[in-house]
């Protein structure tokens, strides 16, 4: 099984390492994946740092190059970068950018592919498929270039997209990483929680943005962790906003719109709920559900009274609900 697991890792260090030449040096690379690249803003060293790269626009260009190089069709199949079909074999990311993922210590696990024409019934972005190193729910995107900055720091900014952390990176915010569309993990969190206690979520400025982030933040509590949120205006996500505004605005507006979760929470659903008692009670109740998973007894009584506060009812129902919960779970 280690065996099996170090081919792989070979293969995929391979496939980084054609894409990202095919990208720079080829005639097609350049004019349609460095194009791309650039459009976006990326400079030359944000490209070098994520080994971004590009899959030509053929079947079977890489997985013939990767066969001719040595490499076993065994293994190219159980990485999911070429699919076997009978006895035909295709390139998976045919004419995409390619964006290498890799682990907390640096190897590359798999890819996300971007498609570059808008043809509608393709998806956006394909990743590789689950393999013996490549496990969707135990990868963050952006973890191997970010950890020492979120050590030094001690706060993670989490958002959705691989563009998301490299239009920061590039705006000089390096302790940045991606779920990658994913609803968050545990083992994503405690990847964060090795290197700090604090993360701050920042959604896309859209409902669905702001629907999945919320319901993965119970469990980012519940690991004792801080949670900050910042959202973006309407249209905007953290790439887009990044890339319109200069480094110090960015970093301004990431300070002052930070709020701290619970309150964010309480206050978002105040507003849903308008005067509707019934929406209310059961939002009050979603609300000490959150306060239920902080593990310190301190914090959550800090909570507590900021919630009776802003959702105008007394500490006492509060506590009542919550000891009943808090009872339960330990
Ligand atoms: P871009 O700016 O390149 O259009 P994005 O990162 O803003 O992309 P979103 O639509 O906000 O894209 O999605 C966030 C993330 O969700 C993507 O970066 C990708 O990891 C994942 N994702 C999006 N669409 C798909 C898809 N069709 N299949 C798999 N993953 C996807
Ligand atoms: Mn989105
Ligand atoms: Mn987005
Ligand atoms: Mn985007």
């Amino acid at each position: 099984k280690a065996n099996e697991r170090e081919s792989l890792y070979l293969v995929s260090e391979y496939a980084k390492t054609y894409f990202h030449d095919v990208l720079q040096n080829t005639e097609e690379g350049k004019a349609i994946g460095l194009s791309y690249f650039k459009e976006r803003g990326f400079t030359d060293e944000t490209i070098k740092k994520f080994d971004l790269g590009y899959s030509p626009d053929s079947w079977d260009a890489f997985t013939n190059q990767a066969l001719a190089n040595g490499y076993s069709l065994e293994y190219l199949d159980k990485s999911g970068l070429t699919i076997v079909k009978d006895d035909k074999k295709f390139d998976r990311f045919k004419g995409r950018v390619m964006f290498p993922i890799h682990s907390f210590s640096g190897r590359v696990l798999g890819f996300g592919g971007r498609i570059l024409t808008s043809d509608k019934k393709a998806a956006k972005y394909l990743n590789s498929p689950e393999s013996d190193i490549y496990h969707k729910s135990k990868i963050l995107y952006g973890i191997y270039q970010a950890k020492q900055a979120i050590s030094k720091l001690q706060n993670c900014y989490l958002v959705e997209g691989y563009t998301d952390v490299i239009q920061f990176n590039q705006s000089g915010i390096e302790n940045v990483v991606a779920s990658s569309g994913t609803a968050l993990t545990p083992d994503q969190i405690r990847l964060i929680n090795r290197l700090t206690d604090n993360v701050t979520v920042l959604y896309d400025g859209d409902a669905a943005g702001l629907r999945a982030s919320i319901r993965g933040i119970d469990l980012i509590l519940e690991q004792g962790m801080n949670v900050r949120v910042c959202t973006f205006p309407e249209g905007e996500d953290p790439d887009s906003f990044a890339k319109k505004t200069s480094n110090e605005e960015l970093k301004h507006y990431l300070e002052t719109n930070s709020t701290d979760f619970i309150q964010f929470k309480a206050k978002l659903l105040m507003e849903e709920s308008q005067n509707d008692p019934i929406k209310k009670a059961n939002l009050i109740n979603d609300m000490i559900v959150s306060i239920s998973k902080i593990p310190n007894a301190i914090k959550r009584e800090v909570y507590v009274q900021e919630c009776a506060k802003i959702m105008d009812v007394s500490e006492q129902v509060i506590y009542n609900s919550l000891a009943q919960i808090v009872a339960v779970d330990i």
